[in-house]
């Protein structure tokens, strides 16, 4: 077994950079010093901690290019959708928590009005040693923004990447360091599944988990064992229900983005579209002719860069192989390109007995169907195992609220592709087996803290005025006549 993983360019297969794995035997150790330096950390205030946050949001502002390159060298995509999708988002995000995240967590009064004499509040305390693992499609990203999240809760962060991309997980360790953030705050440790399985037994007191719904499931049940909790970040096959009123060219060019963007390889890729019947020819035929207008393969020189993960390619094929076997039509794509890419697919006459309906695809390929109207569009979004996010078009923008509202999943863009991962202030996070937990907004930061209730006696301890220490005094004192007092009173109100 080799003690370091290498790192290959998916376009090229050029060695692009080595890293040394830490075994699942090191891992409690790196824990360990990780705690030595939450106790410092957690002991700023939140005001105290944003200075830092800053400092890692101006670096990593000033060296773009940098963090363009290491990922576009490690995954081949595209260089806009490294810079869109991997580092506008991780500065969206450190913008915001730079902002919020000392406001958030101050303390939170909650008195309950038939108690005045009692003061009651919440605060939030970091949880301790956050254990972040992150997959490869935007490896950066996916890493930073959950390191931040926890770095502004007050946590510690032991990161680990994932093995096809640990260089852009690395990086999050260099930017920390060059914004000076304490040593041991922000440590990586690289390897496989036995790794990233140590590092959720090892110790840690949260584990934000992005990946595969199936490794989710693996990390949950091992983060049982100590009663840790969990952010799961999973998979999604995400709907867009196109209804009558909506501009068929706007949501096809939409639809295709949705596919494409990424070579498909986002957990919020628009995988199927449900278009209502009366604009579904129109629909179509805008789609096909983007489609048909994008090139694929060399990422960089085209629309759409490289499959990362060689298997991902295989996995592609086969729901289109199965898809085409039970009687869909491909209308463009359906191939390879060269070795490590796959041409933009679109596919008709889908049903949800295929795979290319019902399992992630996570490949530049759209599924459109026919639909009587918004119900059925509905229905068949929902009837999925997945529930990440979805999108609705349409002109009647109440309408469109209330079909998101309906629509099973943890986020919904109305008339626009993708866009919750730029708006740091709502949370994101799947239902069903998208996961659970959330990223993002308030709840995002909540995630990686403690609510501890705490209540103050004003006056004298309340428990004692209403008669109820032992021994009981005799009435009218004691015994039951305050609380019933009080459940009448409730229920006046
Ligand atoms: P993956 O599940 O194969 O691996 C993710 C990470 O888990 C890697 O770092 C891997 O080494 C680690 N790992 C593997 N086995 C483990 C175990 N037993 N215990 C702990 N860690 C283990 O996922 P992937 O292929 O890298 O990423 C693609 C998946 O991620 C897709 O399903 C995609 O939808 C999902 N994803 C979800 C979101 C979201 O926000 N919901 C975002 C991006 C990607």
């Amino acid at each position: 077994m080799t003690d370091s993983i290498t790192v290959r360019s998916p376009r090229t297969g050029a060695v692009v950079g080595n890293v040394p794995i830490t075994f699942p035997a090191g891992v409690a150790d790196v824990v360990s010093r990780s705690r030595k330096a939450f106790e410092q950390w957690s002991r700023l205030t939140p005001e105290e901690r944003r200075p830092y946050l800053k400092a890692l949001l101006r670096t990593l502002a000033h060296n773009i290019d940098r963090v363009a390159d290491v990922i576009v060298s490690e995954t081949g995509k595209d260089r806009g959708d490294a810079i869109g999708g991997d580092i506008v988002i991780a500065l969206a995000n450190l913008d915001y928590y730079a902002r919020h995240a000392h406001r958030l967590l101050r303390p939170r009064p909650g008195k309950w009005w038939p108690l005045p004499l009692t003061k009651a509040w919440t605060e939030f305390h970091p949880r301790g040693v956050a254990g972040v693992i992150s997959p490869w499609n935007f490896p950066f990203q996916l890493s930073l923004n959950p390191v931040v999240t926890a770095l502004a809760a007050g946590c510690s962060v032991v990161l680990k990447p994932s093995e096809v991309t640990p260089l852009s997980g690395q990086l999050v360790a260099e930017l920390a360091a060059e914004a000076d953030l304490p040593a041991d705050l922000v440590m990586v440790i690289n390897g496989y599944g036995d790794t990233g399985e140590a590092l959720v037994r090892g110790g840690v007191d949260v584990v934000a988990f992005t990946g595969s719904t199936e490794t989710g499931k693996l990390v949950a049940k091992a983060a049982a064992d100590r009663l840790v909790p969990t952010i799961l970040e999973l998979g999604g096959k995400d709907a867009m229900l196109v209804l009558a009123d909506a501009d068929p060219d706007l949501a096809a060019r939409a639809a295709v983005f949705g596919s494409t963007f990424n070579a498909g390889q986002a957990c919020t890729s628009v995988e199927r579209v449900y278009v209502v019947d009366s604009i579904y020819e129109p629909f179509l035929a805008a789609a096909e002719r983007t489609m048909r207008s994008l090139t694929a393969g060399d990422g960089g020189r085209s629309d759409i860069g490289v499959i990362t993960y060689p298997q991902q390619l295989g996995l592609i094929e086969e729901q289109v192989r199965e898809a085409v076997a039970k009687g869909a039509t491909v209308v463009v794509g359906g191939h390879r390109v060269g070795d490590n890419a796959y041409a933009p697919t679109l596919l008709t006459e889908v049903d949800h007995r295929m795979l290319v309906c019902r399992d992630e695809t996570f490949g530049p390929v759209l599924s459109v169907m026919r639909v009587p109207d918004e119900t059925t569009a509905l229905e068949l979004c929902n009837d999925s195992r997945y529930g990440l996010h979805g999108s609705v078009w349409t002109k009647d923008h109440r309408k469109g609220v209330r079909l998101a509202s309906q629509m099973q999943t943890g986020t919904v863009a109305i008339n626009d592709i993708t866009i919750n991962f730029f708006v740091p202030s709502v949370p994101f996070g799947g239902i069903k087996e998208s996961g659970y937990g959330a990223s993002f907004g308030p709840e995002g930061l909540y995630a990686y803290c403690y609510p501890k209730g705490i209540t103050l006696a004003r006056v004298a301890p309340v428990t004692k005025l209403l008669g109820a220490w032992l021994p009981r005094r005799p009435p009218p004192f004691g015994g039951p006549r305050h609380w019933k007092r009080i459940g009448r009173l409730v229920a006046r109100r």
